[in-house]
């Protein structure tokens, strides 16, 4: 139960607010002193004080502040008593935060409204079940009515008649009403009337009950604004559904609703500075159930207004200090209390005062001594204005609201459904780039697999052209012929060069290209690269340096073989692009800790600045005369890029035209901790010794290439033309060495070399070196031969050198006793006398001299390979060719190629006998 704190000295007042209290369900704590008020505060928790502001023992206003301070009191909603003469007080309790002043002698029901307003702030929170207010006048249906509500888990409420009913409806303000059509005094129908005449209960949900068949008594009440009606012989279980189903429509169409009622209780300031005349007003307005504020003057009822609110205000005219009309204007000047219906009394009734003080913003003129009937009436009418004033605002504000939330409703749904198109057209395009994506996959897949068919088709008929030339260019020609062959050679090499790029740059783009990372010594890389261009320089009379900083790590970890290419791309196009100056390669600390930079810088035409990003397309040179002028397929910066990117680096360049450019490599080369063997090129293990090889290959240009290759040596040759002729021919007699094409009819190289492993395993014979020749570049290729059980790999088109070098590499060592052992050694004793004849030679010949260079050179050709080294016999075939015409630059590189080739060699002998 609720429990109300009443502190009052006077004990009349204090039984009175008991009873009143004790009525209407509240438990009361009755305290006629603070100190007890003090005591029971700490001893038990109220809802609500109810507090005099003249007590004997303190001042009301000082207990009230005291209450705010308090942590444990600070809540609690207070209702000071006061009488009427005590305005400041008033003012200084509103300011200490009373809830609400009630004037001496005070209106019970008015007190109970408010204290109910009060303390159901806390009840409801506390509250969850609905209450329905039962308005029945027979005792037994009432039980009966409490019965079935309660059981059916609400709480109820019970009036016997009308205006109880009302009353009740007023204070609790119920969540449904149940009522009977047929009531003593004010019926059933002028009970929802007037319920949905306040704006405060027109939403509680109405049933009407009867006991009559009488149509007309149903539509009286409908009329009357009933939501429903049921007779009372209906089915208890309808009754329930049907609250249960009002509550729910409610409950879905519940909105904010004014605090105010028609008819709820009304505070009325009065303003009059004759004391008599005030009085009489204030009684007649009490008698009516107004609570009633009483000022003295203007500046009081102007101070007064700013504490508390009030529905009303009536406003003597002649006042002393400011007056009646002055006030009026303050009034109806301020914002908060405009509203507020203000009538004026007066004296006076002639026109010029009346108009004066309507003009001021009075919203009626009564006459002072008149009827107070008529001033009564008068003050009603203007309370009913102002609330339906309030009213009216208040449905257009909910208007507003309906139309708002439909507005949001409607802005939801079409978010919604714009988003679901979004999403719908989101999975759509979704959808469409995973098509395009596959197609894109596939595209590529196509692509490479074209590729790989085109370098196959290719380099079979170019390995054929290659070779051949490189024969031709052996045999006696005319000048003019071997003019003609050297444009076949130069072209082949360009056609192989295209080739090659188109095939890197399919690898890179279908992420076929795999990085071969190992250790590697980056200054002797660099050197190496510069040397491989340096002919290239000296032709042209460029001046090539390398600039490797003092204090770089040399060792690296990365793929070297594409660093080489990369660089020598760079190094290429600045030879290519420069006529006079230098090139130079530097190496050093880049600006990101632990990369490398390396440049390229050349003082050649330069490139423009539009152009810096665009060659480093495909296919796109920096001018369109450029493949005119300088050759090129604007490939290389492409690979170079890709593959820099491949290896987490990134390329750049710095050019203006006629001043030289700057290619950049910034890459994230790891140290290696190894410090990596130098490799040195192996001597020749036997010399000269013959083999019997086995040659599988379906061109016969290409069979022609081979036996022209092999035609000079001490090799027998066996031609077969496919990979079952293959097996055949090796099942019936020994071979030291198997050449097989993979590309073959019949049975392809894969399928012959997997029979021949499988043959040699099960007939107990030791494995024959078989060698892959095959016209497709790629790793997967590569590792496919070595898998079918290849020993090693060939991409055609293979140099005559290369071939023979692979062969040579297969040759078996002569074992001691073996015949032709005796020759051998021979031989082998005169090894060091020629390369030390051939050195001194070498370092004495005149470079000029054309004719001394070639005999030196066909010498060296025709001993070189009989003492098994065949690289010397091909360098000084190449330098026999070289100078035949005046081509110092060509010459120059061999014999620097066969100065390095005969320290070797000499190295090694030494190390031997060592
Ligand atoms: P290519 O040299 O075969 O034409 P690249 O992709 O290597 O193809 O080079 C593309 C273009 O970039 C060249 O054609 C040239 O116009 C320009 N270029 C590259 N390097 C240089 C350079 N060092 N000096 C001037 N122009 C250059």
């Amino acid at each position: 139960m609720t429990r109300v704190l009443i502190l009052d000295d006077s004990l009349t007042v204090r039984m009175g607010l008991h009873e009143a209290f004790e009525a209407a369900g509240y438990q009361t704590v009755l305290c006629a002193k603070a100190q007890e008020a003090w005591e029971a505060l700490a001893a038990e928790d109220c809802a609500l004080i109810v507090l005099d502001v003249m007590l004997p023992d303190a001042d009301g206003v000082e207990v009230l502040a005291e209450l705010r301070r308090s942590l444990r009191t600070a809540d609690i909603p207070v209702i000071m008593l006061s009488t009427e003469a005590e305005v400041q007080d008033r003012i200084r309790g509103m300011r200490c935060g009373a809830d609400d002043y009630v004037g001496k002698p005070y209106d019970v029901d008015y007190l109970l409204a408010r204290a109910h307003t009060l303390t159901r702030r806390d009840a409801v929170q506390a509250e969850g079940s609905p209450r329905v207010l039962v308005i029945e006048d027979s005792r037994t249906f009432r039980a009966f009515m409490q019965e079935i509500f309660t059981a059916a888990g609400y709480r109820v409420l019970l009036a016997e008649n009308g205006e109880e009913g009302l009353r009740i409806a007023l204070s609790e303000r119920p969540d449904a009403l149940v009522v009977d059509g047929r009531l003593p005094g004010i019926d059933g129908a002028t009970v929802v009337r007037r319920l949905r005449m306040d704006a405060g209960l027109r939403h509680v949900p109405c049933l009407m009950l009867t006991a009559s068949e009488d149509l007309n008594d149903e539509l009286l009440g409908l009329e009357a604004g009933a939501d429903s009606y049921l007779r009372k012989s209906e089915d208890p279980e309808v009754l329930l559904a049907r609250v249960a189903a009002l509550l729910r429509s409610a409950e879905r169409s519940r909105s904010p609703l004014p605090e105010t009622s028609a008819l709820g209780p009304k505070k009325i300031l009065v303003v009059d500075d004759d004391g008599i005349s005030r009085q009489a007003l204030a009684s007649q307005f009490q008698l009516e159930g107004y609570d009633v504020t009483l000022a003295q003057s203007g500046e009081e009822a102007l101070e007064l207004l700013k504490a508390q609110a009030v529905d009303c205000i009536l406003l003597d005219l002649v006042l002393g200090g400011m007056s009646g009309l002055e006030v009026c204007r303050k009034v109806k000047e301020h914002a908060e209390w405009r509203e507020v219906p203000l009538l004026v009394l007066s004296v006076r009734e002639d026109r010029p005062t009346v108009i004066e003080a309507l003009n001021a913003g009075a919203d009626d003129y009564l006459i002072k001594g008149s009827d107070m009937e008529v001033i009564r009436g008068r003050v009603r009418a203007q309370l009913r204005r102002r609330h339906f004033e309030q009213e009216s605002r208040h449905w257009r504000e909910e208007q507003l609201r309906q139309e708002l939330v439909k507005a949001e409703a409607r802005a939801a749904q079409e978010l919604a459904d714009t988003r679901a198109t979004l999403l719908s057209d989101l999975a759509k395009k979704n959808e469409e780039l995973e098509r395009a994506k596959e197609l894109a996959e596939a595209a590529t897949q196509a692509k490479s697999e074209f590729l790989a068919n085109m370098s196959h088709e290719i380099r079979t008929p170019l390995n054929a052209i290659v070779g051949m030339a490189d024969i031709l260019a052996r045999t006696p020609l005319t000048s003019e012929q071997e003019g003609y062959v050297r444009v076949f050679r130069r072209a082949g090499d360009t056609l192989l060069t295209l080739i090659n790029d188109i095939l890197d740059l399919s690898k890179v783009e279908s992420g076929r290209l795999e990085l071969d990372v190992s250790s590697f010594d980056l200054q002797e890389l660099l050197e190496k690269t510069l040397e491989f261009v340096a002919p290239r320089a000296h032709e042209k009379g460029i001046q090539l340096t390398l600039d490797f900083a003092p204090s770089l790590p040399r060792y690296r970890q990365g793929d070297a073989h594409r660093l080489r290419q990369v660089l020598t791309n760079f190094l290429g196009n600045a030879l290519k692009f420069t006529e006079r100056g230098s090139v130079t390669l530097r190496a050093d600390y880049a600006t990101q800790v632990g990369n490398l930079r390396l440049s390229v810088s050349d003082t050649g035409i330069g490139i423009p600045q539009e152009k810096h990003l665009a060659i480093f397309e495909k296919f796109t040179q920096a001018d369109s005369s450029t493949t005119r002028k300088y050759g090129g397929t604007g490939l290389g910066l492409a690979i170079a890029k890709q593959l820099v990117e491949l290896m987490g680096g990134a390329v750049w360049l710095e050019s203006e035209p006629g001043k030289g450019s700057t290619f950049h490599v910034e890459l994230p080369l790891e140290l290696a901790s190894s410090v990596p063997r130098a490799r040195t090129e192996a001597l020749p293990t036997a010399s000269g010794s013959s083999m019997r090889i086995l040659l599988a290959e379906d061109s016969e240009d290409n069979r022609a290439v081979f036996s022209a290759y092999l035609s000079r040596t001490s090799h027998v040759l066996t031609l077969v033309e496919n990979g079952a002729q293959a097996i055949a021919r090796f099942q019936e007699e020994p071979f030291d060495l198997v050449l097989m094409d993979m590309q073959m009819p019949v049975l392809d190289g894969y399928g012959a070399t997997r029979t021949i492993r499988d043959w040699e395993r099960e007939s107990g014979r030791k494995p024959t070196p078989i060698v892959a020749l095959t016209a497709f570049a790629y790793k997967e290729e590569t590792e496919k031969s070595l898998e079918a059980g290849c020993n090693a790999h060939l991409s055609k088109p293979i140099a005559m050198r290369d071939f023979l070098e692979a062969i040579a590499s297969y040759a078996p060592t002569p074992a001691p006793n073996a015949l032709g052992d005796e020759i051998s050694r021979k031989l082998q004793a005169l090894i060091p006398g020629f390369i030390a004849r051939w050195t001194a030679e070498l370092a004495d010949l005149p470079q000029g001299d054309l004719d001394a260079v070639r005999r030196f050179a066909h010498r060296l050709a025709g001993s070189g390979g009989m003492l098994g080294f065949p690289g010397l016999t091909e360098l000084g075939r190449d330098l026999e060719a070289a100078a035949k015409v005046p081509n110092p630059a060509e010459i120059e590189s061999r014999l620097a190629e066969l100065s390095r080739q005969l320290d070797q060699i000499r190295e090694q002998l030494d190390s031997q006998r060592a």
